[in-house]
């Protein structure tokens, strides 16, 4: 465990994830506990080790927690936390030191462990991603079956069952260390998991991302049309393509430069961002060539809606680094998805209807 904890952290050590980071610190302490258990100490390291196993078991379930709230993007509970260490503290205290009790020291830190198995199977509810849906499932169910074990377990070996529910204690001793040996296989797997599901979710949204603007490039856009409800697919009539092209943009990268064109490009995608909604989707096609989809609208809107954006654009005023100024202006073809047509085909139209408004002197919106 303790070298799975290690290879967690190197695994991800360029990486500014920071919940990995806690999990692996939560498998080395973790380790860290069971191995000092099992130590044949003298007699005098008794209380040392006493003190520090239930601590170590606290500690891990601490990190192990702030792990999971990490990667769920979930707030982290300090007065859970706290909880989580009051156990042990308490059963050094009261049941080592003050009113020594074997007995009672373990059950205290035991209860402070089923604690720490309720909250790490409520931490697994809520995926925020579907990619990671199917992974905090079986963990959870993990966590579930343990805790069930676990608390046989305890109420057996401390004599809390009744004793025609008893098996013989090495009987629940066997089937204790083996679970709990499964349980942290499941909970290194399930993260290494994790780690793999989340990793391959950030490449994915890098491939649908446009690096200059970050909006949706091709890729991606067909990736969102496809992700739609297909409420908003199935009536085309009621959807719309908005083709927009920056006018004479090539002039702006002959006269200011690239990086000048750049920044027009970034400030005009900052703009259309603005106009991202629930039925629509902006993208960067490619070039200075963006595409807003609208679903679920009416012809007024749509047209509305494009030459909201031309106005926007023709009122924006981009500052270079150097203090000069660019205007730009914008031509957009607006389509209407009729119901046979195919996004390919669609598109095009879209295409036809910006080329129009190229033709007829650009800045202005045509429906076509
Ligand atoms: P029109 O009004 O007909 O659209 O003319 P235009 O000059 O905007 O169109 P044209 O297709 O002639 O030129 C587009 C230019 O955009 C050419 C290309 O070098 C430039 N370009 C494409 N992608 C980028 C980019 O990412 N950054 C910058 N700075 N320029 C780009
Ligand atoms: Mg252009």
């Amino acid at each position: 465990m303790m070298l799975g904890g290690l290879l967690l952290y190197l695994g991800s050590r360029h990486l500014n994830d920071k919940e990995a980071k806690w999990w692996a610190l939560g498998f080395v302490v973790n380790g860290l506990s069971l191995f000092v258990f099992a130590l044949n100490t003298p007699d005098s390291w008794e209380l040392p080790r006493n003190m520090l196993n239930p601590l170590a078991l606290g500690a891990s379930s601490v990190f192990f927690l702030i792990g999971f709230w990490k990667f769920g993007q979930q707030p982290i509970r300090i007065w859970l936390l706290v909880l989580l260490m009051a156990f042990p503290v308490t059963s050094i205290i009261a049941w080592e030191v003050l009113w020594p009790n074997a007995r009672f020291r373990v059950l205290c830190t035991a209860t402070g462990y089923v604690v720490f198995l309720l909250a790490l199977q409520q931490a697994l509810t809520s995926p925020v991603r579907s990619e990671y849906a199917r992974t905090y499932q079986r963990l959870r169910w993990g966590v579930i079956i343990y805790l069930l074990v676990y608390v046989w377990s305890y109420v057996s070996i401390a004599e809390i069952l009744p004793t025609s529910a008893r098996q013989s204690l090495d009987y629940h001793r066997a089937i204790f260390s083996l679970s709990s040996l499964l349980f942290m296989l499941t909970l290194a797997v399930g993260c290494l998991a994790l780690k793999f599901a989340s990793l391959a979710a950030r490449n994915s949204d890098l491939a649908m991302r446009d690096w200059l603007t970050d909006l949706l490039n091709r890729r991606g856009y067909f990736a969102a049309v496809e992700s739609q409800p297909t409420s908003h697919r199935g009536s085309h009539n009621s959807n719309y393509l908005l083709a927009i092209d920056i006018d004479h943009f090539k002039n702006i990268n002959d006269a200011e430069g690239h990086a000048a064109g750049d920044q027009v490009l970034q400030q005009f995608a900052q703009l259309l961002k603005t106009f991202e909604g629930d039925n629509r989707i902006v993208s960067r096609m490619g070039g200075e060539k963006f595409l807003v989809t609208l679903f679920h609208t009416t012809e007024a809107d749509a047209l509305q809606l494009a030459e909201d954006i031309r106005q926007q654009a023709e009122k924006n005023v981009v500052r270079l680094p150097n203090q000069k100024t660019i205007r730009f202006t914008i031509s957009i073809g607006v389509h209407q998805v009729s119901q046979p047509e195919k996004i390919e085909q669609a598109l095009a139209q879209a295409d036809e209807a910006l080329y129009t408004a190229k033709r007829n002197g650009r800045n202005q919106v045509v429906l076509q």
